[in-house]
């Protein structure tokens, strides 16, 4: 069963899901970190996307859906986290062919909803262990040991180019304008659950837990 994880950049999605993932149930699917591992690897895709990713644009459906169709291959029958995806109706309408191939389902949606001052606030202070990629922040969230990465213990950081804050109000522009319709049809079809996400992590976990469970989820 998948669960798909709304809300603009900066909402919590990767916290979440990492919480999550601590459970052992879940795979954590992100496109985000997909193309960005594309682009560190130097790849065709990653040359493509490199230039649309820093202005915070979308790259187009078809590489998207490459992309998810390898994830579902590698983890069919699993519960996934889907972080970042679908974005658009394309990839909704794709992905519905693709599960329906696979006999699987979306069995909830979940909406993190945070005010965009807070979202800046948020991610202007972001940055993450060049090695595993656990995302730290200046001040809500530094690691336990200066300057080592608690996950791994890497020594290098790095921070998003296109966490710059006025690329972040585009990226969130473009995801307000794309993902609404989006929205709007799993929520016709009654299953998106609006959490507040503005709220400390464990808590929204907490919603989160209680909404996964209400949809059948192991947790
Ligand atoms: P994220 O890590 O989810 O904030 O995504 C970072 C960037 O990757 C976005 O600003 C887009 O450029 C691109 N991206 C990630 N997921 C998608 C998607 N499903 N469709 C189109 N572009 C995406």
């Amino acid at each position: 069963m998948i669960l798909v994880l709304f809300g603009p950049p900066g909402s919590g999605k990767g916290t979440q899901s990492d919480l999550l993932r601590n459970s052992g149930h879940f795979v954590h699917i992100s496109t985000g970190d997909l193309l960005r591992n594309e682009v560190a690897e130097g790849t065709e895709i990653g040359g493509i996307v490199k230039d649309i990713m820093s202005h915070g644009e979308f790259p187009s459906d078809d590489i998207i859906m490459s992309l998810i169709e390898k994830q579902l291959d590698l983890h069919e029958g699993e519960q996934i986290i889907c972080d970042g995806f679908p974005r658009t109706m394309n990839q909704v309408l794709a992905f519905n062919t693709l599960l329906s191939v696979k006999r699987e389902n979306v069995g909830l949606v979940v909406n993190l909803n945070v005010d965009l001052s807070q979202l800046i606030e948020r991610i202007s202070g972001r940055y993450s262990c060049k090695e595993c990629g656990a995302v730290y922040h200046d001040t809500n969230k530094r690691p336990l040991k200066d300057g080592a990465c608690d996950r791994c213990g890497g020594l290098e950081f790095v921070r998003r180019t296109d966490d710059q804050p006025d690329v972040l109000k585009n990226r969130v522009r473009t995801y307000l304008d794309q993902t609404q319709a989006v929205c709007d049809y799993y929520r016709q079809k009654g299953l998106v659950k609006d959490l507040d996400a503005s709220k400390d992590p464990v808590s929204v976990n907490n919603d989160l837990k209680s909404c996964l469970t209400q949809a059948g989820f192991i947790i």
